[in-house]
Order: structure tokens, then sequence, then C-alpha cells
């Protein structure tokens, strides 16, 4: 494992994942004592003149984050992440300039700009779907829309084929 790339899984106060942090800033919060180490990485110690640390593998914050704070702000760029600039009806990656977010319930019905009633959609699907209802359309969704606890950047993160097995009890479920 190169130094420079380590990174630190960030738990919250319940020891649910919340982020991925680089060792530099895990080591920071770590010392400022606003986290527990949970689990460290044997053998990799960064030192200085006077003292050396062992990298921290997984921490945990101290203070209770309420779930307003640590929820993903519903932005258009922040669906296409969530949807991993993937239409939701037909599952085709066209260009980021060409996706468009679709409102499942259309607006024109009452349907309201929100993680759970928006998806990303391609041109075509979003033309063909006008302002009828998946159901009524034939147009099922590939997934239901929620509000991702963590944006997709993070959770490739938490994909990457070398995932530290300090992170797996942690990341499991
Ligand atoms: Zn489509």
């Amino acid at each position: 494992m190169v130094l420079d790339n380590t990174r630190t899984l960030l738990l919250d106060n319940g020891y649910q994942p919340l982020s991925v942090v680089g060792w530099q800033r895990a080591l920071l919060l770590a010392i400022t004592d606003r986290v527990d180490v949970v689990e460290y990485y044997d053998g990799l110690e960064v030192r200085s003149p006077s003292r050396s640390f062992t990298l921290p593998a997984v921490i945990r914050l101290r203070q209770y984050l309420r779930q307003v704070r640590r929820a993903v702000p519903y932005s258009r760029r922040n669906v296409l992440i969530r949807d991993a600039l993937t239409c939701q009806y037909c599952g085709s990656q066209p260009p980021r300039g060409k996706l468009t977010i679709d409102h499942v319930l259309p607006r024109s019905r009452g349907g309201d700009t929100s993680w759970d009633n928006i998806v990303t959609a391609c041109a075509p699907c979003n033309s063909r779907k006008g302002s009828r209802t998946p159901a009524e359309a034939r147009m099922p969704l590939r997934r239901r829309p929620m509000q991702p606890r963590l944006l997709r950047e993070h959770r490739v993160a938490l994909r990457v084929p070398d995932v530290p097995e300090q992170w797996a009890l942690y990341l499991a479920g």
C-alpha cells in the first residue's frame, strides 16, 4: 500500500460508514480528539522528530451527527452522481451533457423536485415519458430513487478492489 494513497474509513457515531478521507486528515482528526481510532494499519507509520503515529484505518466520530447534516444535499449534479450518469429508464450512458433529470411524478401533476422524485434520464426517454408516470408510460425505473447516505464518489472509494481488510467489518450490510 502506497502511503500517499492510504485512506481512512470515517464512521459516524453509530459506526455507520460516512466517508473516506485521506490519512493526513484522519490523523489530524485523531490528534485533535474529534474521532476515536477504531482500527489501525499495523506497520504503517509516519514519524515526526519526537513521535511516530500508526496510521488509522477506521475512525469514528465522537460527536453525534444529526441526520440532516450528514444527508447528501439535493442537487442536479448529485442526482447524476447517485445514478452513475445512467438513464434510469433504459440504462444508457450518454455523454454527461446529454443527460436530463426527470420528475418521476411529473411536476404538472404535483411531483416535487426532491431526491425521491428525480431520476437521471437520457433525452429520448425523458421526451418519450412526457407527462406520464412510469407505469402509464410502461417505463419501469431501474431503481427506486432515494436520498443517498453516501455519495457514489464515496461508495466507489469504498468498492476499490483493494479495500483494506480493516474496513470490512464496517462495510458489511
Ligand atoms: Zn433512456
